[in-house]
């Protein structure tokens, strides 16, 4: 199951993927959620509830009329791995950048969420803006101290992220997580694909292109550190909730580590693809006044 947030109209709502068309979840069955965390607050029932609805049957909207929105508009962390790639730790370490062993965590502030298709702010205050594919997942229950083998249990699903970073302020302090947290610096979506359609998440192909320039090409079975390692080492310090988002790193041929540099400039589409989960394309835009 494909599941959204989509906007028609001037209505939120949340819907599921059937072809060319969106099923309105809370419009075709009332006791369903309107927004995406209370839907996997609600469990695995409230889902099954969902994937059951015959579209034939249902409200729907075409995809084409309405927007798509973050899946996940208001996640309450949004968590990002550094170096996860062993090229891309190889090309951080020849910039002079400290790779321990240890997992490597930040914060990406929650309101730097956007939508799958929304601009990217260029920052006024600096003309470093960079990209970064990534495979994200969404957390599906409520959880601590999670074993590696429980993980795939706590997961609902996967979506596409781009951690779009501002390196002059990432690089300006250890924590990065201001050069990470720009306001649009957080695209996410275009849905979320349910666990159960993702037979193996190291095993998916992704690419970065800046217009239409393939500029990053790996596999999500590249990882240093895999999802299920991610899942225990986090939970072994915090309660994880439903709609909690986890970036799980990004490989190498960021701009950052171009010779020459590239930076992304006004005007630039960045598209983000994962085979079997769909892509994401945000074209940068001024910061408004
Ligand atoms: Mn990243």
């Amino acid at each position: 199951m494909r599941l959204v947030t989509f906007t028609r109209g001037g209505r939120r709502a949340i819907g599921k993927i059937a072809g060319d068309r969106i099923v309105d979840l809370p419009a075709t069955d009332p006791a369903l959620p309107r927004t995406m965390r209370e839907l996997l607050q609600a469990g695995p029932a409230a889902l099954d509830r969902a994937r059951q609805i015959d579209p034939g049957s249902a409200v729907t909207v075409a995809l084409a009329e309405a927007k798509l929105e973050a899946p996940v508009p208001d996640p309450s962390k949004f968590l990002a791995i550094g170096m996860n790639y062993r090229k891309h730790a190889e090309e951080a370490r020849a910039l002079g950048v400290q790779v321990p062993d240890a997992q490597v965590w930040f914060n990406k502030q929650v309101s730097c969420v956007t939508g799958p298709y929304d601009p990217v702010h260029m920052p006024r205050v600096s003309d470093m803006l960079d990209y970064e594919a990534e495979l994200g997942v969404v957390i599906g229950r409520r959880c601590r101290h999670v074993s590696a083998e429980q993980a795939p249990s706590v997961i609902a699903g996967y979506l596409v992220v781009n951690d779009v970073s501002v390196r002059d302020w990432q690089a300006r302090t250890p924590t990065m997580t201001l050069g990470k947290s720009f306001d649009t610096h957080g695209p996410i979506g275009p849905w979320i694909v349910t666990a159960d359609e993702v037979p193996d998440p190291h095993a998916l192909q992704m690419r970065m292109l800046v217009n239409g320039e393939v500029r990053q090409e790996a596999n999500t079975g590249e990882m240093i550190h895999d999802i299920w390692q991610q899942i225990a080492y986090l939970s072994t310090v915090m309660t994880l909730e439903p709609g909690d988002l986890i970036a799980t790193g990004t490989p190498s041929g960021v701009g950052v580590a171009m010779k020459p540099q590239s930076w992304r400039r006004v005007g630039d589409v960045m598209r983000v693809e994962i085979d079997g989960i769909g892509h994401i394309e945000n074209v940068v835009v001024a910061e408004p006044a």
